[in-house]
């Protein structure tokens, strides 16, 4: 269950109204990569988890829970920034006094031509956060990544991170109201911190890539092919060893003649590897075998229970 504090988790203030970094602002609140869908994510990828890996279940609520927090921090500051602006609505009887107050003698046509900040926050939600981004597009469920595989799912997490710190960095840029800094700088930390706890999740699950359970074929797993013409640009990802596999580099230089002379890739034989479908195979099933049983035995079929309620001992 969820239980409400009326306290944010971080002491959110605001200098001054401002109704345009408002409008910025929601994209942290229902945008793609924003708070909603951060909790979203990591809440739905727990389901799959809870009595299987109780340790990562425990973790993604846990982060799913402060997102749900850092999602109300960010409504609060849009609600404050809103300030007056969401008062001035409900004086309904009194024409034009929001727009003397935002731009003194501006008219109305004017004020929706140059579309100063969202016009939902006027004229559908009052002055107040809603659920859509910046451009008020619709927060929708295509923003979950959940995939019930923690090897993949941690991953998408730590994309996800990545790309939340990214929009907060450059939100910074676009407020000078020092409070609100202070609360982004706040909300962006966290999204660094959260990488870091995937990350070493993610190291917890032995063997965790490639990511699930099938292995890939030995023939393709280290090609690089060469698919443009001029200056063939050389590094890491298609010289020496592979990252993971620790294979070596095959480097197509010609794919054209190469897919040509090798009917379509179906004649090349594995090099620069020692893994060979044999050992893939065997992998393949002691992996499979290993989490289908972990699977099996924590869910087993019939009655079933979600919590254990144990009396407080305190
Ligand atoms: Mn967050
Ligand atoms: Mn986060």
């Amino acid at each position: 269950m969820f239980y409400h504090s009326k306290e944010l988790q971080f002491n959110a203030r605001v200098s001054k109204p401002d109704p345009r970094f408002a409008r910025l602002l929601l994209e942290q609140f229902g945008g793609g990569n924003g708070e909603l869908k951060a909790a979203m994510q990591y809440f739905v990828q727990a389901f799959s988890c809870r009595h299987t890996y109780p340790d990562k279940y425990d973790m993604l609520m846990d982060i799913a829970t402060e997102e749900f927090s850092h999602l109300e921090i960010v409504g609060a500051t849009i609600q404050m920034l809103l300030n007056g602006v969401n008062g001035k609505l409900k004086d309904a009887s009194e024409e034009e006094s929001i727009m003397d107050m935002l731009k003194g003698k501006a008219t109305k046509e004017e004020y929706i031509h140059q579309a100063p900040y969202n016009p939902q926050f006027c004229v559908l939600t009052g002055g107040g956060p809603n659920v859509t981004d910046s451009n008020g597009t619709p927060w929708t469920g295509a923003y979950i990544n959940a995939n019930g595989d923690l090897t993949v799912d941690l991953r998408s997490n730590i994309a996800a991170e990545s790309r939340a710190k990214i929009v907060y960095e450059y939100l910074l840029q676009f407020t000078d109201d020092p409070y609100v800094k202070e609360t982004l700088g706040f909300l962006m930390t966290r999204e660094i911190t959260h990488f870091q706890q995937f990350e070493a999740a993610l190291d917890t699950i032995v063997p965790n890539f490639p990511p699930a359970i099938l292995q890939g074929d030995p023939r393709y797993s280290n090609m690089y092919f060469n698919m443009s013409c001029g200056e063939d640009a050389r590094g890491p990802w298609n010289e020496g060893e592979s990252s993971r596999l620790k294979e070596e580099w095959q480097y197509v230089e010609d794919p054209k003649s190469y897919v040509q002379a090798t009917e379509g890739l179906t004649t090349v034989e594995p090099q620069g590897t020692d893994r060979t479908e044999e050992k893939i195979r065997k992998m393949e099933k002691e992996i499979g075998k290993q989490r289908s049983k972990e699977v099996n035995e924590a869910n087993p079929v019939g009655e079933a229970y979600w919590s254990v309620y144990k009396p407080a001992t305190e």
